[in-house]
């Protein structure tokens, strides 16, 4: 067994820590109250290459290994958890447009994603249909050379800005085999957005995507037809490691702060940290953290073998955000008065990690999925 990263890893993990420390953190409050990101600071955080992790190298990308995109999230997401909903979209959209797409469309679409002149939308919920996805409604009629697409999109990330949104339609028969794919450039006639009043991630815009008679090209089409959802399952499987750590990179920031204040804090004569009822939660969050982060990575390191990984992706997926929304928490309390405040980043933190125990799947959902992984498909309760 080898737990260590390459030299190169861990060059890009010292230089993306002082990054988020430096550029990130100090902003990350400026986006919660509601600031939007201009284009010139998205071409910005091209430049670090979140965007491009997994596009082609013809289309301007790096196409890095996947152990080293969960690296980068855990990174960056120390100093501003948005950051790292820029790179988990990026790599289903990469993903899924790199191995689907037309070569028309990849061209225009990936190219323009990784360097930061396009962010695209993935739209699989609808106010009807979230982990039951295969039931779906909206629907994509062929029409000549086309595709119209009309329907409701609920709960998508970026709806307030992104340019192109990956929309999943009903081409044929009812539940997960009859779904297809499109890209569908968001400024396109019979397009309309509504952002929500989202507690957390407010740099993201999360809102509902309203496709009304939405003509789309045939070559828009991701893939092949009445085939998206399977599709999209590959790509979301690896993307929970990405979830896992994103949450943990926000948690990890938060301990290691409490760590720092409760070493200088005293109360009845003494640091705060040499009470044991104060050290062993920390030392209790950080091993539950680290289990996190060590089934995170171990996932995508399957995933960069070619090997399955789905079970260790759900364990991700639930254990990440939950244990982290748990530890930063904890790191409130500890800092007692002073935690409990908008000055601080950890409210925000918290209220950011608490959207990613929902979206992308909820915990009960994973582990449906791992229990589905452990006693065989035949046991459960309800099939995609
Ligand atoms: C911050 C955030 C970002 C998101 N971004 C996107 C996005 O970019 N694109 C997109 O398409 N969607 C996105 N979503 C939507 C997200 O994927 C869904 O909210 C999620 O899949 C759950 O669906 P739902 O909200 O309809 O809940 P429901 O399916 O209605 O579930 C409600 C509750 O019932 C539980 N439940 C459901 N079925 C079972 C079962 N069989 N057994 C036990 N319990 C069950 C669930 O765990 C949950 O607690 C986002 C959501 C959030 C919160």
């Amino acid at each position: 067994m080898e737990f260590t990263f390459s030299e190169e890893q861990r060059l890009l993990q010292d230089s993306l820590r002082q990054y988020a420390k430096e550029k990130l953190l100090p902003k990350y409050a400026h986006w919660d109250a509601g600031h939007t990101i201009s284009r010139e600071e998205l071409r910005e955080a091209a430049e670090l290459g979140i965007f491009g992790l997994r596009v082609p190298e013809k289309f301007g990308g790096q196409e890095v290994d996947y152990v080293t995109c969960g690296l980068m999230t855990e990174e960056l997401s120390r100093g501003d958890f948005n950051y790292s909903l820029y790179i988990q979209l990026g790599l289903i959209a990469s993903e899924l447009l790199a191995d689907y797409a037309h070569p028309e469309v990849q061209a225009e679409w990936l190219t323009r994603h990784a360097r930061g002149d396009a962010v695209i939308a993935f739209g699989l919920t609808e106010p009807s249909a979230g982990s039951d996805a295969a039931n779906i409604t909206t629907r994509a009629q062929k029409m000549g050379d086309d595709y119209v697409i009309s329907g409701e999109k609920a709960s998508i990330t970026f709806a307030g800005y992104a340019d192109a949104c990956i929309v999943f339609a009903r081409t044929g028969e009812q539940g997960a085999h009859g779904l297809s794919a499109f890209l569908v450039p968001l400024d396109s006639p019979g397009v309309s957005r509504q952002v929500y009043k989202s507690p957390g991630e407010r740099l993201t815009q999360r809102g509902s995507l309203f496709f009304d008679g939405v003509r789309v090209p045939a070559r828009n089409r991701v893939g092949d037809e009445s085939r998206g959802f399977q599709q999209a399952m590959v790509a979301f499987d690896f993307n929970r490691a990405i979830i896992g750590l994103a949450c943990i990179g926000a948690a990890q920031q938060s301990l290691d702060e409490t760590i720092a204040y409760t070493k200088g804090r005293i109360v009845f004569g003494k640091p705060l940290a040499t009470f044991e009822g104060v050290a062993f939660q920390i030392a209790e969050h950080l091993s539950l953290l680290e289990a996190a982060r060590l089934v995170s990575y171990k996932c995508l390191w399957l995933k960069d073998q070619g090997r399955k990984h789905t079970a260790e992706a759900a364990m991700a997926k639930w254990m990440g955000p939950k244990f982290s929304a748990e530890a930063i928490h904890a790191c409130i309390i500890l800092h007692g008065h002073y935690g409990y405040s908008m000055d601080a980043p950890l409210e925000q933190r918290w209220r950011d990690v608490l959207g990613l125990e929902i979206g992308d799947g909820t915990p009960e959902i994973m582990k449906g999925i791992v229990a589905r992984e452990a006693f065989g498909r035949e046991y459960t309760a309800y099939r995609s």
